[in-house]
């Protein structure tokens, strides 16, 4: 069935072959911010179903993804932002969503190729060493036999629910406190001491990613302002200055957000807005950056090439919006 989705990915798909004839040049101050969450050391680790497999990502294709961006010019910046504006040089940032032990995977690669990262943490689960919610949810549904499809759409449903509330509501069908303990090492959050170690490798910078995963749509101001400072004095323990990155949970944000992390003193901040961030127009803080998912199970060099073409139909959709 051919419904709006497809029609914005078979032009893009056109634009692709467009520009596969005039390589990358189109492009030049292009600020490619890629999202990752859970790293599967192998394909078969995804069919343990212990994770909501969200990218589909392994350390194999992570470095194919490192070599095609570089095969193809890509600058690594870290979370300084400080580098030439005006050099005309396609510039990518790697970040980490949510803190994932199977994160420390990817540790070696980036010594390798001597690029820096952004690790956005859940103090919570790091002090605790529960799994994350939309884990626990995925994995119980799927042992009932769900599609991957209903799943999805049922954690969409809880993310709905106010942050504070959702642990009851999980209580109320059918989950404890029990499913919320780590299987193994691929469905567990890092620990203070991984973190530190991450941290210490100098090839890791943290960022802000609330206190326990709110989506900072659903609180008030308060609530907001809490969430993230107990995260920001958690996070300076380990780094001991600032933080100056929050990526949004869920990418949600709206206006009222914005003008509250303003007052918090943080530079930049990251959504899941599929745009293209133009390098030479960041002002010393910006706290609209886009972001960028690559997905495992899709060709991944088609990928990156219509992630980097400055003008997509994905973007102009996302700009109207
Ligand atoms: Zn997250």
């Amino acid at each position: 069935m051919i419904n709006t989705k497809n029609i914005i990915s078979i032009l893009d798909n056109i634009l692709y072959r467009i520009s596969r004839n005039i390589t990358f040049n189109i492009i030049d101050n292009n600020l490619l911010v890629l999202s990752f969450h859970n790293i599967y050391s192998k394909k078969s680790e995804i069919d343990l179903d212990l994770l909501h497999p969200q990218q589909f990502i392994t350390v194999g294709d992570f470095r194919l993804i490192l070599n095609i961006l570089i095969q193809h010019n890509f600058v690594f910046i870290d979370e300084k932002f400080d580098c030439n504006r005006n050099d005309y040089v396609k510039k990518c940032l790697l970040t980490f969503d949510d803190g994932y032990r199977n994160n420390l995977l990817i540790l070696n690669l980036l010594k390798e190729f001597r690029i820096k990262a952004i690790f956005f943490v859940v103090p919570y689960n790091i002090e605790s060493g529960e799994c994350f919610w939309w884990d626990v949810v995925y994995r119980k549904c799927k042992f009932k036999g769900m599609s991957d499809a209903k799943i999805t759409k049922y954690i969409e449903h809880v993310k709905c629910i106010h942050p504070y509330k959702i642990r009851d509501y999980l209580y109320k069908n059918g989950i404890s406190d029990l499913d919320f303990l780590p299987k193994s090492d691929i469905d567990r959050p890092l620990t203070r001491n991984e973190l530190n170690f991450a941290y210490d490798s100098k090839y890791i910078n943290l960022g802000n990613h609330t206190w326990s995963h709110e989506i900072l749509t659903l609180l008030n101001s308060d609530e907001l302002i809490y969430s993230i400072n107990q995260s920001n004095i958690y996070l300076q323990s380990i780094t001991k200055k600032n933080i100056t990155c929050i990526a949004y949970p869920n990418g949600c944000y709206n206006e009222s957000v914005i003008s509250n992390i303003l007052k918090l003193g943080l530079l930049w901040g990251f959504s899941l807005d599929c745009i293209t961030n133009q390098y030479n127009k960041l002002d010393l803080r910006n706290l609209k950056l886009g972001r960028k998912l690559i997905w495992g199970i899709l060709n991944i060099e088609k990928q990156i090439q219509i992630f980097s073409l400055k003008y997509s139909f994905q973007n102009i959709i996302q700009i109207m919006r």
